[in-house]
């Protein structure tokens, strides 16, 4: 059996947490099919339709979205396809003849209202229904030719079946809706521009899909959808209606719907705080899917090995960043040392912790350096304001204000003068040598608890209480330097 699913966001304002599950869960759709000897196709497509929102930065945004987050395309833009373009806006004339073809089987027709005198009758009737009631459905010749000798305008409706249109959603299971209260919708402009409640089905229909998987907030235009393909299915433009699957609702805080206002939303925040994308995807994957009962943590390919959309979840999917972090945290600890040095580069470049190349010193400083944080990081940006005092000259060394005046007051500037004491003592400058002569002069001889003991010395050294250890970070530092900053503590 063939699969063919789509991601098909509008490439209006920045990507959103919702638009990478939606993309993830397609994804990884297809990919398990795939495994499974399916012929399975991944579609990009870009629903431009809406010209005044949507923008060609927003367009690049999407693109480099999935691919920061890795889910690669079969079809789409950049890459092509059998049904290119894929940019709704590079479509117009397909939309143009699928509308020809749908007026002239009467599933469509011209309506000529005005939106007051709908409302007008409405109200008239006591209806409770909203939306068009069907007036120009059956217009007679006359009628029509009388509106027209007005120079009314025209949009083109769908003729909404009677009855009830259900469907079995691959989620949420047998959904029906009676479509006495899906009125007829237009599916143009008045001066023939389509719209999206004509273009996203069409799509669909055109590019072979047979998965439809998107997000709740789209389950209302599902029973306008169905009968729109149907009438496709019939007309020859397409083969098969697709089957429906609705991804539930993620809520942020108090229990409402994540907006995109929201700035835990955007994706790129997730990306510039220094998430792995296969963390964020991990985290992602839970809203709405587990893999088992117990268990929260695995790779994207243990997820394609076992998604099914069958098993989603149709409740609301609650958006926790503690969660999110901590499930990143445990991707971290999945990669080596080296792994993680490539991916805070950027980073650190970014902050001008390391210079752009990066000289040999601060190369050697770093592979000494990096297995010092790897294991205390959590994301990668908190790379830099770790490791900035191993780089920084020293002229431009600061210590961070708020822990200074906590760490170094009167008795913490006697402990870093006791410390500078021992350790200019000695012969050799090493961890061991230097852990020793800490731990002999401070806690040994002056009974010190070891927390009150070091926490002066590394906001002394390193500028604040969150370091990597300690003596490794003296013996990286060097003698003098060490010795230096030990001084102006306390000078
Ligand atoms: N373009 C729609 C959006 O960005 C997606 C529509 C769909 O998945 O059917 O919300």
């Amino acid at each position: 059996m063939s699969v063919r699913v789509r991601f098909c966001p509008s490439p209006t304002g920045s990507p959103h947490v919702g638009f990478a599950r939606a993309a993830l869960y397609n994804w990884a759709f297809a990919r398990h099919a795939a495994r499974n000897g399916e012929d399975a196709t991944f579609v990009f497509r870009i629903e431009d339709t809406d010209k005044e929102r949507s923008t060609q930065e927003s367009y690049d945004a999407m693109l480099g979205a999935m691919r920061w987050l890795g889910l690669d395309w079969d079809e789409g833009p950049e890459v092509g396809g059998p049904y290119a373009p894929y940019r709704q806006s590079e479509r117009t004339e397909l939309y143009r003849d699928v509308l020809d073809k749908l007026a002239a089987s009467s599933y469509t027709y011209d309506c000529f209202c005005r939106n007051e005198e709908v409302d007008a009758r409405r109200k008239a009737a006591g209806s409770k229904v909203m939306g068009y009631d069907g007036f120009c459905r059956d217009l007679s010749a006359e009628q029509r030719a009388a509106f027209e000798a007005e120079g009314r305008s025209s949009v083109v409706r769908f003729r909404m079946p009677d009855g009830s249109v259900s469907w079995t959603d691959l989620v949420r299971g047998e959904v029906t809706f009676e479509t006495e209260n899906v009125p007829d919708f237009a599916l143009c402009r008045a001066n023939g521009d389509p719209l999206y409640t004509l273009v996203n089905p069409v799509d669909d229909a055109l590019m072979r899909i047979t998965h439809v998987l998107r997000g709740e907030d789209l389950l209302s235009s599902t029973p306008r959808q169905i009968p729109l393909h149907r009438a496709l299915v019939d007309l020859g433009v397409s083969e098969a209606v697709p089957e429906f699957g609705h991804l539930p609702l993620i809520i942020g805080e108090g229990n409402k719907k994540l907006s995109k206002r929201d700035p835990q939303a955007h994706l790129f925040g997730y990306r510039d705080d220094g998430f792995l994308p296969e963390g964020l995807l991990n985290y992602l994957a839970l809203l709405g899917w587990a893999i088992a009962a117990d268990r929260d943590v695995f790779t994207l390919e243990e997820m394609v090995e076992a998604f099914d959309i069958r098993d989603v979840n149709p409740n609301p999917a609650r958006f926790d960043l503690k969660k999110a972090t901590a499930i990143n945290a445990s991707h971290m600890r999945m990669l080596s040392v080296e792994q993680i040095t490539d991916r805070v580069l950027p980073f650190l470049k970014a902050a001008g912790v390391v210079g752009d190349p990066v000289h040999d010193a601060d190369a050697q400083m770093l592979e000494q350096a990096m297995p010092l944080v790897a294991e205390r990081i959590n994301k990668l940006a908190e790379a830099p304001t770790m490791l900035d005092f191993l780089f920084v000259d020293e002229a431009a060394f600061t210590r961070e204000p708020a822990d200074v005046e906590k760490l170094l007051d009167d008795t913490g500037r006697d402990v870093v003068k006791a410390a500078h004491e021992a350790v200019a003592a000695l012969d050799t400058w090493s961890t061991d040598a230097i852990q020793t002569a800490l731990q002999t002069a401070l806690v040994e001889e002056r009974g010190l608890k070891p927390r009150v003991a070091f926490g002066p010395v590394r906001v002394a050294i390193t500028g604040r209480r969150v370091s990597p250890p300690l003596f490794e970070s003296m013996e990286l530092l060097g003698r003098d330097r060490s010795l230096a900053r030990l001084e102006s503590a306390v000078g």
